[in-house]
């Protein structure tokens, strides 16, 4: 955190304090320079392969490969799962959409289960009941980057012989989350910690699926093969699209990644402020913290609350609206969504009530790289003087 500027001017008439703000690095305007210089503008250029070298030395993962979004990333999943109508894939009920529409897209079907109220996280048990012959894959999502109990999961996945993606959005910067199962994916939308605008990452931790992977992401074509100097032309081979981050995307990533340390310290402080600063009142009040668990490892993607009642979540959001300060709910779950409804079923036929009471009840803070003191303090005033 740094000291804001704005010393002396009353709470109301200053800006709000924006919910999220995507981090500026020095290095972006320096990085497009080169790559507008360089007349390679396309993918899989120099800035693509510094920030591929980056993002899987931070995640200790073995390939990576650079995507236009995390959800083309989990769409190549379903290309290389080879997903197909009578297919069915287990996931949480809460989480974004995009792990439902990628099994979708192939005509698969996807089983939503509920979730373990101590994290937001996939309920291992529900996984192990949700497990059918048909079921090809499991998708897990790090809800915060809060690690999802893998050992349990990967027991599953083993046993029934069945896949494992880690959606990984939130997760970067979590030591081993993104690692374990066959893919993971990465999200760097300008909403998350690291961003290029509109981004992702495929990750590949099982090198059989590497080279199908690269013919996917590059139009059904063997042209990473060609540009290798494997094959002599290069032609289509396979399913695909066209999946590859240009080298603008790449080159704001690149220097993005260069400050991840700054930007995750910085995420973190915000985050120990709010653990510290809000405990008491909400002790008082009834009111869980994400930060309540001793010794949670999380990503400093989020900070959460969770409200007694749903009543409280919307009071709590709109009291902070009046204080000039933005949160938010999140994620209406995925079974009882319209989409969710029509192409998806959850596992029993059952209500997943743990997912609709934590998504009625939960409210997010502010939480971005570059927050001032005062704004964070700002924060922590609005949220205490809530039911006071
Ligand atoms: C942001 C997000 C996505 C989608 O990422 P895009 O890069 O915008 O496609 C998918 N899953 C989770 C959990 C996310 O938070």
């Amino acid at each position: 955190m740094s000291e804001g500027s704005a010393s002396g001017v009353s709470a109301s008439s200053e800006v709000e304090v924006y919910f999220s703000r995507p981090y500026r690095s020095p290095d972006e305007l320096v990085n497009l320079e080169a790559v507008l210089a360089s007349d390679h503008a396309h993918g899989d250029g120099p800035f693509t392969k510094r920030a591929t070298d980056k993002l899987t030395a931070i995640m200790g993962a073995p390939h990576a490969l650079l995507t236009t979004s995390c959800t083309h990333a989990l769409e190549m999943t379903a290309l290389l799962l080879d997903l197909a109508p009578g297919d069915e894939v287990v996931l949480p009920s809460f989480t974004f959409p995009s792990a439902a529409t990628a099994v979708v897209s192939r005509g698969a079907t996807p089983v939503f289960v509920d979730l373990d109220p101590a994290t937001g996280n996939i309920d291992a048990d529900q996984v192990a009941e949700a497990v059918t012959a048909q079921t090809r894959a499991v998708m897990v999502m790090h809800y915060g980057g809060v690690p999802v109990a893998l050992d349990e999961i990967l027991s599953i996945t083993d046993a029934a012989g069945i896949a494992l993606v880690e959606d990984n959005a939130h997760g970067l910067g979590t030591p081993g989350l993104g690692t374990r199962g066959a893919f993971a994916t990465q999200s760097f939308h300008d909403t998350k910690n690291v961003h290029c605008g509109e981004g992702g990452a495929l990750v590949i931790n099982d090198a059989r699926f590497l080279e199908r992977a690269e013919i996917i992401r590059e139009k059904g074509t063997n042209r990473a093969r060609f540009l290798r100097g494997q094959v002599d032309k290069y032609t289509w081979v396979d399913a695909g699209s066209s999946y590859l981050l240009s080298e603008f995307g790449a080159a704001v990533l690149d220097a993005q990644l260069a400050a991840f340390d700054t930007i995750q310290q910085l995420r973190r402080s915000v985050w120990n402020a709010y653990a510290a600063g809000l405990s008491n009142w909400a002790g008082e009040h009834g009111i869980r913290l994400m930060s309540d668990r001793a010794g949670l490892e999380h990503a400093a993607h989020l900070y959460y609350l969770v409200m007694p009642d749903n009543s409280g979540q919307s009071a709590l959001i709109e009291h902070l609206k009046q204080h000039g300060v933005r949160a938010a709910f999140h994620y209406v779950p995925l079974d009882s969504s319209p989409a969710g409804r029509r192409y998806g079923r959850t596992v029993g036929g059952r209500a997943l009530s743990r997912s609709h009471d934590f998504s009625t009840r939960l409210v997010r803070l502010p939480l971005w790289a570059g927050m001032s003191d005062s704004q964070v303090e700002r924060v922590i005033a609005a949220v205490t003087s809530y039911g006071n």
